[in-house]
């Protein structure tokens, strides 16, 4: 019996590397070994103890890429061999309700359910299985880092598809991780004139600068006011689109408000755990749209995964610069730490290769 290794998730800093079988494709799923996956915010808010799960332990790495190992049956135009970027399972639809069919499966009431069960994309493992349809055939020259960055670069398609059209304008980004870097790179791509990307300390924003993700970096640690510096690169108007993308314990989204232009919109990206207080007079005279951006799925008929991977083979994103590390499976304990501990560490993306 073929094995392979896997991590198990028991919550806070309890990560287990276990020997396990490796799975097989049933009817319509693939199975493919897991060539990168990386560490995303989300996977940390049980690290860090903020959430609690009851399905202890669990798997996970959602954002993933592989080779294709396996092939279920009635799974077509597909080969074993085939380097693939992989469509998160979290975000799977129901796919016969009313916005499932409307393409907007990533706030389907059932999501994540397949075939009565809760799915979820297993990347931190050396062999995973999917649905057929969340499989895209990788372009040569995108390396299996960058497709695992797809899960982050299509989160910030889907910001830029709900808001007025970025292109010619400049734009603000509150924040300067993983996310915040693929938007402001999308949004470049997109041709926003100026992207002024606000982080709290130099590093980040200094490689947001560098990969084209920024044309101006604020960077709050050494003194400079995020809205006068929006306010200040945009000759006092302030943003025409303020992305949020920090979320947490903060109080962010009534300083989107401040930097943004009258008649601007504030996109919020970032999940907050926190209730948050706007001043609605201010909002009100500005007339300022606020909106939400979760996640991904399709726009106008077409995958924002396909879009975001179309915009990568093309050359005009640059995800090197975003992917600051790289782990083995069995080092999997300090991969979370490194990506926890950014300030020491200077991590951006962690990436797991759990084959190497
Ligand atoms: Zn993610
Ligand atoms: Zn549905």
């Amino acid at each position: 019996m073929a094995m392979m290794k896997t991590a198990y998730f028991y919550g806070g800093e309890d990560i287990r590397v276990v020997e396990e079988e490796i799975p097989s494709p049933g009817a319509d799923e693939v199975l493919f070994k897991v060539m990168s996956a990386g560490v995303c915010g989300s996977d940390l808010h049980n690290y860090r103890g903020h959430r609690t799960r009851e399905d202890v332990p669990w798997q996970q790495g959602h954002e993933l890429s592989g080779v294709i190992a396996g092939l279920g049956e009635g799974v077509t135009g597909l080969e074993i061999g085939q380097r693939v970027g992989i469509e998160a399972e979290h975000l799977l639809g129901c796919g016969v309700c009313r916005l499932c069919k409307d393409g907007q499966y990533h706030i389907c009431l059932e999501r994540g359910v397949r075939h009565g069960a809760k799915q979820s994309s297993h990347g931190f493992s050396q062999y995973d299985v999917c649905v057929a349809e969340n499989v895209t055939v990788l372009p040569d020259d995108v390396s299996f880092d960058a497709a695992a960055l797809v899960d982050c670069y299509s989160c910030g398609v889907h910001a830029m598809n709900r808001v007025p059209d970025v292109s010619g304008q400049n734009v603000a980004i509150i924040g300067a991780g993983a996310i915040a870097l693929t938007l402001g790179q999308v949004l470049k791509a997109r041709g926003a004139s100026k992207v002024i990307l606000i982080g709290t300390r130099e590093q980040p924003v200094e490689v947001a600068v560098a990969s084209g993700a920024a044309d101006v970096g604020v960077v709050i640690a050494s003194g400079s006011d995020p809205v006068e510096a929006v306010l200040a690169a945009t000759g006092g108007e302030g943003a025409v689109v303020t992305f949020e993308t920090v979320g947490g314990q903060s109080q962010l989204i009534q300083q989107a408000v401040e930097m943004t232009r009258r008649g601007g919109a504030v996109s919020v990206i970032g999940l907050f755990t926190k209730p948050q207080t706007i001043d609605p007079v201010l909002a009100m005279e500005r007339e300022v749209t606020i909106g939400w951006s979760n996640s991904f799925s399709s726009w106008k008929g077409e995958s924002e995964f396909a879009t975001s991977l179309g915009l990568l083979a093309s050359g005009r994103l640059n995800p090197d610069p975003i992917v600051t590390h790289h782990f083995s499976l069995d080092e999997i304990g300090v991969a979370f730490a490194t990506a926890d501990d950014k300030r020491e560490s200077g991590a951006i993306r962690v990436m797991v290769r759990p084959n190497n």
